[in-house]
């Protein structure tokens, strides 16, 4: 059968169909890949977006995100905006991002894993302020005003590397209960969602959209296109008014 209406006749059949998506439904909204910034910086980006770098190298660490990650004018895509409309159809029940970039914000249940860049938060626990992060880019000061010597920086509300990733484990019994798996412009190269993927039932349908192939392809239940999200997304979506 041709891929894509057996996508379409999981979807109807699932009960509750988890979505994870990647860097890879980002990018066509027009957004860099941050890793793909590798060897254009001194330091690896794994080494600048790590908690110890946010202290210690504060005002590099923000220069960094200004540079790869400031993602103001993005809109949501034709990927995003198809998701959305089936979770309004009852078609998809939760969406995994590791994106930050608040662009899933059309839709309802969202675990953005990752955390977003879109606020900020005040490290003094008795302020806890919430900033608009990108005003706070844009503003060039990094401290709550909550003390009078500004001694509190505020952090971008995204998971840095050496912290742990608070919504790991509702994610992993999410697709765990899952009855369908659709993975979305993620390599499953990164951790810690590369692991999650191990978290779905032996015999559970698992259908892969990437550019690129992933280490999940050629597995018994496995659907793999390599094709453009939004436009295979479209496609499959066609094929459900059809059916
Ligand atoms: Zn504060």
């Amino acid at each position: 059968m041709d891929s894509i209406l057996e996508v379409a006749q999981l979807l109807k059949k699932s009960n509750k169909t988890v979505v994870i998506s990647g860097a890879g439904i980002s990018t066509e909204s027009g957004l860099p890949d941050f890793r793909s910034s590798k060897g254009i910086y001194q330091h690896t980006p794994e080494y600048v977006l790590s908690h110890s770098y946010f202290f210690h190298h504060t005002k590099e660490f923000y220069d960094f995100i200004r540079k790869t990650m400031y993602f103001r004018d993005a809109k949501p895509n034709q990927g995003h905006l198809i998701l959305a409309e089936w979770e309004r159809r009852n078609l998809v029940h939760q969406i995994i991002t590791q994106n930050i970039d608040g662009l899933h914000d059309v839709s309802q249940n969202v675990m953005e894993i990752h955390g977003s860049i879109l606020t900020a938060t005040c490290q003094n626990k008795q302020c806890r302020k919430k900033y608009n992060f990108y005003d706070v880019l844009d503003s060039g000061d990094f401290h709550c005003d909550c003390t009078e010597d500004k001694r509190y920086l505020i952090k971008p509300d995204i998971v840095l590397y050496e912290e742990a990733v608070p919504l790991y484990e509702s994610a992993f019994w999410s697709v765990h209960d899952s009855e369908l798996l659709l993975i979305l412009g993620s390599s499953l190269t990164v951790q810690p969602v590369a692991s999650l993927v191990t978290a779905v039932i032996p015999g559970t349908p698992v259908v892969i959209i990437n550019n690129q192939s992933t280490p999940y392809e050629g597995k018994k239940n496995v659907i793999a296109i390599h094709a453009s999200i939004g436009e295979t997304l479209a496609k499959i979506d066609e094929a459900l008014n059809e059916n």
